[in-house]
């Protein structure tokens, strides 16, 4: 969760970043985003006002020239269990998530996966409620977010045994080589890269993100872990992405600026098609809770 997240939406909107998906984890943070969204929402129309007022401020005497408030992004949900927190994953919090998947702002189930770095839950108890949520995903039409770390065979093997969800499966924040990433790619996967396609010692992530097709390309923050190059260090909000996209246009060769704008265009589009999609059956269906 954001220290402030009306202001980070604004941040976004005056860094012209349009499209954010939030993640909300119901075994951790319950389900209040859902209800906090449309105030936040209120709030940062009201930060960025300001923003907009001091940024004007500065230009000529009578600041006469009023700047048009740019769009807050759209702002979209992923709902899932962590691999951390799969031990508190009970048949009633599927249940649970289940019916919140019908609310027509979430677009994904996430982040769900394996973390074997950690190991906050024991790894059986991670497969199994991969399991149930990769099933709860592919039952609401809706694409999967994946957390993995140091679990990627496993991870593969399981959604291969599974069945990739035909509404798509997001690899999010890569930082692995260009051998991983092609199996992933293999399977139709979106691969998600964030901070650290910036860090400097990172060259094998910038070879991987050469290997994706740039129709399945993302680029995310991880906000607030990852903060990307150069100012890792601070707490990371969703408008450093610009960082991170400056980085990847680099790293693909777009260096001027048609073929930057070319690039962000697809980006853009890739998010949107991935995850700002009609409302599913699932989600048409009235609640039965
Ligand atoms: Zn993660």
């Amino acid at each position: 969760m954001l220290r402030d997240p009306a202001l980070e939406l604004a941040r976004c909107a005056m860094h012209g970043v349009a499209f954010v998906e939030t993640i909300v984890d119901p075994a951790d943070d319950g389900f209040g985003t859902f209800e906090a969204l449309p105030g936040w929402l209120m709030e940062a129309s009201a930060d960025l006002r300001a923003m907009v007022a001091a940024e004007g401020a500065g230009e000529g005497a009578g600041g006469e020239e009023r700047r048009a408030l740019p769009p807050l992004p759209a702002v979209r949900i992923a709902a899932g269990v962590h691999p951390h927190n799969a031990k508190d994953l009970t048949d009633d919090l599927v249940a649970a998530l289940g019916e919140r998947l019908r609310d027509r702002r979430v677009s994904a189930v996430g982040e769900i996966g394996l973390d074997y770095h950690y190991d906050l839950s024991p790894r059986p108890v991670q497969r199994e409620a991969f399991r149930a949520q990769i099933r709860l995903a592919k039952a609401a039409g809706l694409p999967v977010v994946l957390h993995m770390r140091e679990a990627h065979d496993d991870g593969f093997a399981i959604l291969a045994e599974e069945g990739f969800p035909e509404a798509g499966t997001l690899l999010h924040c890569f930082n692995l080589d260009g051998a991983e990433a092609s199996r992933w790619v293999e399977a139709g996967c979106y691969i998600a890269f964030g901070g650290p396609l910036t860090f400097k010692r990172a060259e094998e992530v910038r070879e991987a993100a050469r290997i994706v097709p740039v129709n399945r390309l993302l680029t995310e923050t991880d906000a607030p872990y990852m903060t990307p190059e150069p100012l890792r260090g601070t707490l990371c909000g969703p408008a450093h992405v610009v960082w991170t996209a400056a980085v990847l246009c680099e790293v693909l060769g777009a260096d001027t600026p048609e073929a930057r704008a070319t690039l962000l265009a697809q980006l853009y589009a890739n998010a949107e098609a991935l995850l700002d999609r009609a409302p599913t059956p699932w989600q048409k269906e009235p609640s039965h809770a």
